[in-house]
């Protein structure tokens, strides 16, 4: 039994509805899905349930965003019941939003808005993402920050906080972070899926876990003040600096690449030009819920030269 927000009860209602049609609707033919109908009671009942709820959800089914703002229209009790299908729905299918629904029903939405310390916008000029793109990545952020991870406590505060983080989605290049005082300013590649220099297992760019490192990592130093690199006036220490940073922020990255099942990053590459090298970064034990790096230690050039892994306190 819970209470939620109106503005995530639609969130959760749109990404549900998206990754129905796109991980059910499309994949299965009108023949396995009978099949599946037949042979699954919940499925069919769920499915009766899902069709018969109102005409505007085949509207907003087969239209998707356009429809969207239908959603918008809806009564606080209307959601809650809608959102208790969903839930349903993303159980029953294992559809990825599963993780972030409530337990329980939801026995009320209610019309208070959540922390606004965090917004999702389109970079200006981007014409080929879609409101819809900066939704299911805000959904990604939500799943963040319900992972119980130490960086979903980190993006979570900075959601609940103000005027912390503006994340602006682009559709190529490299994701990057700038600061004015507290403030971040993040862009990412909404569309990112290279694979990380130097890795064996291989290691691919994950929206969810970039989100993580730039926001749970760098943006939340940033907003602490604890972030050296990022703060043009205490950079004497450069290089280590700068190490020190993708440390911590891969080290939370790590973490919720764990939650996810992704391969973690076990380096990171410094600037071509200054440093054309690898750097040991914190490795995430689930187990122990412990990180563990090599100790950082470095020749006249920065380099790490010798350790043992250590404890990592992120
Ligand atoms: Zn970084």
């Amino acid at each position: 039994m819970s209470q939620i927000s109106r503005e995530n009860a639609l969130r959760l209602i749109r990404v549900t509805i998206f990754e129905f049609h796109r991980d059910v609707m499309i994949p299965l033919n009108s023949n396995i899905h009978l099949y599946d109908r037949e042979r699954n009671a919940d499925a069919m009942r769920l499915h009766e349930r899902f069709h018969d709820f109102s005409a505007a959800v085949q509207d907003i089914y087969s239209t998707m965003s356009t429809a969207m703002e239908e959603l918008e229209e809806w009564d606080n009790s209307k959601l809650s019941q809608f959102l208790n299908l969903c839930r349903d729905i993303s159980e029953l299918y294992d559809l990825p939003i599963h993780e972030e629904m409530p337990d329980g029903e939801v026995l009320e939405v209610g019309n208070e808005e959540e922390g606004g310390g965090i917004t999702w916008e389109i970079e200006e000029g981007e014409e080929d993402i879609t409101q819809n793109d900066v939704e299911i990545a805000r959904a990604e952020g939500y799943r963040i920050m319900n992972s119980g991870t130490e960086a979903g406590r980190r993006f979570r505060e900075l959601h609940n906080s103000q005027d912390a983080v503006s994340i602006k989605f682009k559709n190529s290049g490299k994701s990057s972070i700038s600061k004015v005082g507290r403030k971040s300013t993040v862009k990412i590649n909404i569309n990112e899926s290279d694979f990380y220099d130097g890795e064996d297992p291989p290691v691919a760019t994950d929206l969810g876990a970039t989100l993580v490192h730039e926001i749970s990592g760098h943006a939340y130093r940033i907003y602490q003040g604890t972030e050296p690199f990022h703060n043009k006036d205490e950079k004497e220490d450069g290089v280590i600096s700068l190490f020190k940073s993708e440390q911590i922020a891969v080290a939370m990255e790590n973490e919720y690449r764990s939650f996810k099942g992704l391969n973690q990053r076990t380096k990171y590459r410094g600037k071509d030009s200054l440093f054309p090298m690898y750097w040991d970064m914190p490795i995430y034990e689930r187990q122990e819920n412990k990180w563990y790096a090599y100790l950082p230690i470095f020749d006249d050039r920065y380099r790490y030269t010798a350790g043992e892994k250590k404890e990592f306190n992120p």
